[in-house]
């Protein structure tokens, strides 16, 4: 079949012409070269974590094309057979947290996407690729740029891919401005505001545990911030400054930050100004200025429609439900080699463990914090 496909290809024909059934493309265009692409074979993922993004991935994969939910790691045994049931997922593809090592033997599975709690990222992480499964782990990636590293060296050390789960890589609207920006649309981008914030609740949760969460908002919600001011800019920051409020010092306890403004300086000369908070709502919202035009986005990294527009008009791109999108181009990643618009790997989750290390160590300091 694949070879009758090729042939036809580089003889000029289509199947149509010669009255066969129609097949998928075998190639596609990337990044401007032509690549394989492996047919119809799905991403075989399982889910570590079956909480409330553990679900919201779930049920955006019932739509995607490439990703299938194929299993589940989980300490809570009714809500594995919860999911067994909606999502038809058979007993032998199920694990707790003591038996996932296991998955090694299990060639129904070909990655895990780590969806628990901040400070579990990096066992869990390891503890996958240990069994040569590829990892997908939401963000932060980790709780500190040490762990972050040891992740991307056992993956690397492994052989599996190590993705983190920035899902507005993959959005529409934020990949126009991307596009603008390389094209050079904006001219010399000179200023970026990132308005990352929520008001949290329930104080006993683990995002308030600095155990489990290793910081407050920033580690969160900032982090959208400052990943937003590396896209949309387009350059790493070479500097950093901050500064905490804290008014609740018992919800937010030690290490736990409530506010943080902070600064970051980009070799072209721009500088992001960003807030990250859990006492505000309504803040979600990215803004990005240079000598030729303008981006505003708002909402900026909710779960959408993002809503926006530039100096040329409104940003229109059709809402597609980001968890779809991302599942179905992590698969293109993994399995054909697809090179993303803005990277989605390890290295990326890097670079924000770095300049989150380095806020807090600006905040500590009071001083401006070099990145390079
Ligand atoms: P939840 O608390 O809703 O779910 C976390 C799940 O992790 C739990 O339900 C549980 O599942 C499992 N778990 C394992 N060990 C623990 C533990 N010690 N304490 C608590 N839970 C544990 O959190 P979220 O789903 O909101 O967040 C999970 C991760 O996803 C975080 O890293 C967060 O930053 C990220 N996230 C990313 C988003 C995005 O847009 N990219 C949005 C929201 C969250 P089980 O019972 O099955 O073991």
């Amino acid at each position: 079949m694949k070879n009758r496909r090729i042939f036809l290809q580089k003889a000029g024909l289509s199947a149509l012409a010669l009255n066969l059934t129609p097949l998928k493309p075998l190639w596609a265009l990337n990044d401007g070269k032509l690549m394989h692409v492996t047919e119809d074979k799905p991403l075989r993922v399982a889910i570590m974590g079956l909480g409330s993004y553990g679900t919201r991935v779930a049920q955006a994969m019932k739509d995607c094309k490439r990703a299938k939910l194929v299993g589940v790691i989980s300490g809570t045994p009714s809500k594995v057979e919860a999911w067994q049931k909606e999502y038809n997922i058979p007993a032998k593809n199920c694990y707790n947290y003591d038996t996932y090592h296991q998955i090694k033997d299990n060639p129904d599975i070909d990655a895990v996407y780590v969806i628990t709690p901040n400070g579990l990222h990096k066992e869990h992480t390891l503890g996958v690729a240990k069994a040569g499964k590829h990892v997908i782990c939401e963000k932060p990636m980790a709780v500190n740029a040490k762990e972050g590293k040891e992740m991307v060296d056992a993956c690397q050390a492994a052989g599996v891919q190590l993705l983190v789960g920035y899902r507005m890589h993959f959005e529409a609207n934020t990949q126009e401005v991307i596009k603008m920006q390389m094209n050079g649309d904006f001219g010399k981008v000179l200023f970026f505001q990132g308005l990352s914030g929520f008001i949290i609740g329930d104080p006993t949760q683990w995002r308030l545990n600095y155990e489990l969460s290793g910081g407050g908002a920033m580690m969160d919600i900032g982090i959208y911030s400052i990943n937003g001011a590396r896209y949309m800019i387009g350059e790493e920051p070479i500097w950093v400054t901050a500064q905490e409020t804290k008014n609740d010092p018992v919800k937010f306890k030690e290490g736990v930050d409530e506010t943080i403004q902070f600064q970051l300086g980009f070799p072209g000369g721009a500088v992001a100004s960003c807030l990250s908070t859990y006492s505000m709502n309504n803040l979600d919202k990215f803004f990005l200025n240079g000598n030729k035009g303008f981006a505003e986005m708002q909402p900026s990294t909710g779960y959408g429609p993002i809503q926006g527009r530039t100096h040329k008009g409104p940003l229109s791109n059709p809402h597609v439900t980001h968890q779809t999108t991302q599942m179905d181009e992590m698969a293109a990643i993994i399995l054909d080699g697809k090179k993303p618009l803005v990277p989605v790997d390890g290295v990326e989750g890097l670079r924000d463990l770095v300049i989150i290390d380095a806020i807090y160590q600006a905040v500590k300091t009071g001083e401006k914090v070099s990145l390079v």
